[in-house]
């Protein structure tokens, strides 16, 4: 159960992970915890702002970011106070307050072509209702989705994010890989695979098989495969052929909501008819929703037949972080900030490696970046990224770990907050600067 290779002092780690084995399967409480470079996940005891530390004594600065829903830093006093007001309310309650309706038409406001909104608590949770809605709102089934983007655990969704090639059927018709054992083979039978950025592909496949199709849910930037941006003519063809064939065109925001922006990754570009919205919008708390044009929202009951129902639904010690996020996001000079930081962080990253002749593409797109090893040009689509050098990149994180940057093992995106500091990123450079002359040839 022992690491021998750890490049870090971790007594107490391994303690805490031989306990852990023994009543958690694994020792994690979710898989992407598990560090297969060190073979064991690291234990923290706290985070603070832009640093996590180890129960072994060791601090770094963290650029996974709780998976980017860390926005605002670890523990930001914002939020904080904001949640202390709704703990003096009662905690749960299960009851409407004028919390939920006053950050309903604040968050609204920000995002171009949304008339209503539900709140959930995880991004898994919210892109199910979102997709149970449109379903009832069509009548039909089926659901399109694009090889590398990311939707959560769910059955529905819960294919191709990281699909092994030789599974994976024709970069143009790729076969829907499911991303778990136990999702049932009918799931399979609703979903359809696309490439991202493939007009041709899209097109073809929308007019055959469009009287089947409820929805389509896409990362508007594919930060799951590392930041994949969609090119004009692809997003336009999208929205286009979505609303000629009556088909949901939903955006699944959770990871690109408020990345780059007070709003929508692609501001009002092209506006879709749901939006499904987590991680950075609860400033840290576990707090998600999912929002839409009203005729489509009104399907939710008791208005409608779609049930969206739960105990923990909206309780206002999670929603009134949403409003401390909105607080600080549309401050004056928080976007010049992340700006600022991700400037100076992707430029000194590019500089870095080709000093040090190593081949790896930098796509950096707001406050979350994909760090791409073998890669000499801006990937377009998974299987661009999918053909990345997997051990280079392990062992430069590792690097980086051992001298205290904290760079999620096998994540394809990592991010900053806005509680980092220009210290923070040249620290940082310069531990990747040592880490990359250690891997140079
Ligand atoms: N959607 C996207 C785009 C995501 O990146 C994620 C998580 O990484 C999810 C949905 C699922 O969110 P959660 O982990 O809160 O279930």
């Amino acid at each position: 159960m022992s690491s021998t290779s750890d490049p870090i002092p971790l007594a107490r780690t391994h303690a805490l992970w031989q306990r852990a084995c023994a009543v958690m399967p694994g020792g994690v409480n979710a898989s992407a915890r598990h560090n297969p470079a060190l073979g064991h996940p690291l234990f923290m005891q706290r985070g603070q702002g832009a640093y996590l530390f180890d129960v072994d004594g060791h601090r770094y600065v963290d650029y996974c970011m709780s998976h980017g829903a860390s926005l605002l830093g670890h523990g930001p006093p914002a939020v904080l106070s904001a949640v202390q007001e709704a703990l003096d309310m009662g905690l749960l309650l299960a009851c409407e307050t004028e919390i939920q309706v006053e950050v309903a038409e604040r968050l609204l406001a920000l995002f171009p072509g949304m008339d209503m909104v539900r709140y959930a608590c995880s991004g898994t949770e919210t892109t199910w209702h979102a997709l149970r809605v449109a379903r009832a709102y069509t009548g039909r089934y089926g659901v399109v989705k694009f090889e590398g983007h990311y939707h959560g655990v769910n059955d529905t969704v819960g294919f191709s994010h990281w699909p092994d090639l030789a599974l994976a059927g024709p970069a143009d018709q790729p076969h829907p890989v499911p991303d778990s054992a136990g999702i049932p083979p009918g799931s399979a039978e609703l979903i359809t695979v696309l490439p991202f950025n493939d007009v041709e592909a899209l097109e073809r496949t929308l007019r055959e098989r469009w009287g089947t199709i409820a929805a389509l849910i896409m990362e508007p930037v594919n930060y799951d495969s590392g930041g994949i941006v969609p090119t004009p003519e692809f997003l336009r063809a999208v929205r286009d052929l979505t609303r000629q064939l009556g088909i949901v065109l939903i955006f699944d925001e959770v990871l690109s909501g408020f990345r780059i922006g007070p709003g929508p990754a692609l501001g009002d570009a092209v506006i879709p008819d749901m939006t499904v919205l987590g991680k950075a919008v609860g400033g840290g708390m576990p707090v998600s929703a999912f929002m839409g044009k009203r005729e489509i929202m009104e399907t939710c009951s008791p208005v409608g037949l779609a049930l969206h129902s739960g105990t923990y639904n909206a309780p206002p010690v999670l929603v009134i972080a949403i409003r401390a996020l909105l607080d600080e996001v549309v401050r004056p000079g928080f976007y010049a900030g992340i700006d600022a930081l991700g400037e100076r962080l992707y430029g000194g990253m590019r500089e870095i490696l080709a000093r040090h002749g190593i081949a790896a593409w930098v796509q950096g797109v707001g406050a979350r970046f994909g760090l791409l090893f073998g890669l000499d040009r801006e990937p377009q689509n998974y299987r661009d990224v999918a053909r990345q050098d997997m051990e280079m990149m392990r062992r430069f994180h590792l690097a980086c770990l051992k001298r205290g940057v904290y760079l999620h093992y096998i994540s394809p995106h990592h991010g900053y907050s806005s509680a980092h500091t220009m210290a923070d990123i040249d620290e940082t450079l310069n531990v990747m600067d040592d880490a990359a002359r250690g891997l140079s040839i």
